[in-house]
């Protein structure tokens, strides 16, 4: 069921896709527009069952409508999800699921996430206009994912000032989980201010190279959330941050680009009661959306930048609130977001 589903939250359209000529099988969750238009990525995906693939749907729409609030963009939130199927032709099946796109008459905006390319994008493209994040090489504005790791980066900046009164990188020891698009352009960004590296990743080539380009110590992907570190960065899926994984951190920062790393309700206060100071995902990895809005919406590249480093004052702006308060930093971040949208 959607209505009484628990990730729920009043969602204005869920929409079921299916296209069985193109192999097609798609969830497109718009979660608000009062902003402006919901834009959110596609993410592809081999789910276990559907229902999950409905959860990941409805908690990343509701991210996204919170990401755009909070990086102060004219637009809404949504988010969809294909259901993975190796018997399609992947083309075809991205053509079909823009058609999908384009039936929503431009309410739904669809752009990359986690399994999907500019290539994809291009397909999409074939089949409506409400697409961004599409390549240089066909009038876009290419991949996001340097766009978030810049914005992961800004962020991470402001909460070592936070924590440490001091926002150098120079020897700090940042463990980074994940290491695809987002995940390994940090690396590289943090590698540069002289961050040492502890790296995970499930496909053991991005790990080996991580090591032999930043000379990062790989640990396995179980106990990367446990190792010490200034910070930890989840830069692969969601829900890391669990009433397990908590208690075994070993970190003083979180911050990281993965959507929706606090796996339930109550995480963001036990993250604050152990002393570790949480960077609101959504505040921090809206880099990309910012990139992908600057090439849907219009507005110059220079302006796109500028808003991508002006991460860092926001994230200063609700960590020093939290700490001020003596609240979690995700209560902070989603109050600011829920009274932009209206949902206060
Ligand atoms: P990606 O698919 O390129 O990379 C994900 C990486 O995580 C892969 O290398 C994968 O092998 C690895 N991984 C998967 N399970 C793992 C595990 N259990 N332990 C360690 N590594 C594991 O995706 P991406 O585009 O880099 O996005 C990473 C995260 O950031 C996602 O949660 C995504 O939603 C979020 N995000 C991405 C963007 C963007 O611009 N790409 C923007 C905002 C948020």
């Amino acid at each position: 069921m959607v209505f009484d589903h628990t990730d729920f939250d009043q969602h204005e359209q869920v929409v079921f896709c299916a296209n069985p000529m193109a192999g097609l099988a798609a969830i497109i969750a718009v979660h608000d527009t009062h902003r402006g238009p919901a834009l959110g990525g596609c993410r592809h995906w081999h789910y276990t069952d559907d229902a999950a693939a409905l959860t990941d749907a409805l908690r990343l729409s509701r991210g996204m409508s919170y990401k755009a609030a909070l990086a102060d963009l004219p637009l809404g939130g949504g988010k969809s999800v294909i259901l993975a199927n190796p018997a399609a032709e992947r083309a075809r099946m991205f053509e079909a699921f823009g058609e999908a796109v384009e039936r929503l008459g431009g309410r739904y905006i669809t752009a990359e996430d986690v399994g999907t390319t500019t290539t994809d994008m291009s397909a999409i493209r074939r089949a409506t206009r409400h697409v961004s994040g599409v390549a240089a090489s066909e009038g876009g504005r290419g991949d996001p994912s340097p766009a978030t790791a810049l914005g992961v980066l800004r962020g991470m900046l402001a909460a070592l000032e936070a924590r440490f009164d001091s926002d150098t990188l120079q020897g700090r020891r940042v463990a980074v989980q994940g290491l695809g698009s987002v995940g390994f352009a940090l690396c590289h960004l943090l590698h540069e201010r002289g961050a040492r590296l502890i790296v995970a990743d499930i496909a053991a080539e991005r790990v080996e190279r991580a090591v032999r380009e930043f000379g990062a110590v790989a640990v396995s992907v179980d106990v990367i959330h446990a190792v010490e570190a200034d910070v930890f960065a989840p830069c692969a899926l969601g829900a890391v941050l669990d009433a397990v994984r908590v208690p075994q951190l070993a970190c003083a920062v979180v911050a990281g680009a993965a959507n929706n790393q606090l796996a339930h309700d109550g995480i963001d206060e036990a993250l604050r009661a152990r002393g570790v100071l949480y960077a609101p995902d959504y505040l921090i990895n809206a880099g990309g959306l910012i990139k992908v809005a600057g090439e849907y919406l219009g507005f110059p590249v220079e302006e796109a930048d500028r808003r991508v480093l002006a991460i860092r004052e926001r994230t200063t702006e609700v960590l020093l609130t939290a700490l001020r308060e003596g609240v979690p930093t995700a209560q902070v971040a989603d109050r600011l977001a829920r009274a932009r949208i209206g949902r206060a």
